[in-house]
């Protein structure tokens, strides 16, 4: 049971958290906690770092950014042993949770779970510190934002758990961000694939890579919401007594939406090079000093030269980035352009379903939809189960409205 930052973020609503875990463990289950940091908690630490110095080492900075884990850990375990149920806490490295040592996104690299099974068939309940680990320098790391549904998924994944609940602030996945279309839906069941690609493309409710390890993993996660009632029980309808949403293989989802999922990510920025040269080696003069700068470049665009001997490429970068890549390609050795220009504050709309691999003309509809609210499309990007559009950030809202609607995904009124 992994509970985010809202659901921690004071005592008082880490003692309704607490309730959802006495429930699980009077119901006889054996249960292992993972919690975020109050919510709030981690930005503050991370301005921190930056007050006290704008370059600073990044052991330091994972040092300080992963001790709101530490608070909020404690404090779960003192709630729940006062509810009268036998818990300790566990920072990532009493665990132990190996990472890598990339310092700020590291990666997990196995999870011994002796320690947590000991506790569990014991009676106990064990809350681990989300968002962290221990490299093998020793080192404490972090999992980079939103990381603790990571840890939660590698817990769930390492001590073979039926099930991996994340317990948030909305009662599961929506068709879009509730909070930007108060019409969206909840989803009763999405594929893995499905939400992979919406946490990727700006549904923030699971980190991507939590749902990368779910998919790799096999582990079933339910998302559902802190704030219903801990003994609702057995709602109807609902297979785990609460409401949710359940994430799982696309061979357990019967009616297969044509488009699921509307998202939005904000601040990404486009650059343009014009005419560059058409020949062999261009794109890797171009995106590989990005790539040695540790950029992470989205959509990219290459026109066809009229001429077999020029061409312009586009492409994106987080608007953060966006000042150092302008700044790598004007140095880039053996690039040569005529010109070099960009600009920040895109929105990337996409809309995601399975269904769009057996049906054509989901793009174009796309297209239309926003051609009728007067929205220019500036780059265009597909997989198989999704299309992407760089907008005006203006127009973003509006965008994600309109799309929720044309594809039918609006709840009912009432
Ligand atoms: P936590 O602190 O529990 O990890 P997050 O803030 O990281 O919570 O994620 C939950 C939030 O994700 C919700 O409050 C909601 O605004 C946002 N969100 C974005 N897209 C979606 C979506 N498609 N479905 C549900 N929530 C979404
Ligand atoms: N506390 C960390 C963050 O804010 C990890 C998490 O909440 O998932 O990014
Ligand atoms: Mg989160």
């Amino acid at each position: 049971m992994k509970f985010g930052g809202t659901s921690v973020a004071n005592v008082e609503r880490i003692r309704q958290a607490a309730r959802h875990v006495k429930r699980e463990v009077e119901a006889g289950h054996e249960v292992a906690v993972v919690v975020s940091a109050m919510s709030g908690k981690t930005n503050e630490l991370v301005g921190w770092c930056a007050e006290a110095a704008p370059m600073h080492d990044a052991r330091e900075y994972d040092a300080v950014v992963a001790s709101g884990e530490q608070v909020t850990a404690g404090l779960m375990a003192i709630v729940l042993s006062e509810m009268g149920i036998q818990s300790r806490s566990y920072a990532g490295w009493q665990v132990p949770i190996h990472t890598d040592d990339a310092h700020g996104s590291a990666r997990i690299t196995g999870i011994d779970p002796a320690n947590l099974n000991e506790r569990m068939s014991s009676g106990w309940v064990p809350v681990v510190t989300g968002f962290q680990g221990i490299s093998d320098k020793n080192r404490i790391t972090t999992l980079g934002r939103g990381g603790s549904d990571t840890s939660a998924v590698a817990v769930a994944a390492a001590v073979k758990a039926d099930r991996c609940d994340i317990y948030t602030d909305v009662d599961g996945v929506y068709t879009t961000d509730p909070r930007i279309a108060p019409k969206a839906k909840r989803l009763d069941r999405v594929s893995f694939e499905e939400m992979l690609e919406m946490a990727s493309l700006g549904a923030k409710v699971l980190q991507t890579r939590s749902v990368e390890l779910a998919m790799a993993q096999g582990v079933r996660l339910v998302v559902r919401s802190t704030f219903d009632d801990p003994q609702a029980g057995n709602a109807p309808g609902s297979e785990w007594g609460m409401t949710g949403t359940l994430v799982c293989d696309e061979d357990e989802i019967m009616e297969k939406q044509i488009v699921s999922g509307v998202t939005l990510a904000r601040a990404e920025a486009k650059i343009t090079l014009r005419k560059v040269k058409d020949k062999p080696g261009v794109a890797a003069a171009v995106f590989g000093p990005l790539a040695d700068a540790r950029i992470v470049v989205d959509m990219i665009v290459q026109n066809i030269s009229d001429d077999g001997q020029i061409t312009d490429i586009t492409f994106t970068v987080p608007d953060s980035e966006f000042d150092k890549a302008m700044k790598v390609l004007r140095n880039a050795p053996d690039l040569e352009y005529e010109s070099i220009s960009g600009s920040k504050g895109g929105a990337k709309i996409s809309v995601v379903g399975v269904g769009m691999r057996s049906h054509a003309g989901v793009a174009a509809s796309m297209f239309r939809a926003l051609s009728d609210k007067g929205i220019n499309i500036q780059l265009i990007t597909t997989s198989e189960i999704k299309t992407s559009v760089l907008i005006d950030e203006e127009y973003a809202e509006l965008a994600v409205r309109a799309l929720h609607t044309y594809y039918g995904l609006d709840k009912a009124e009432g």
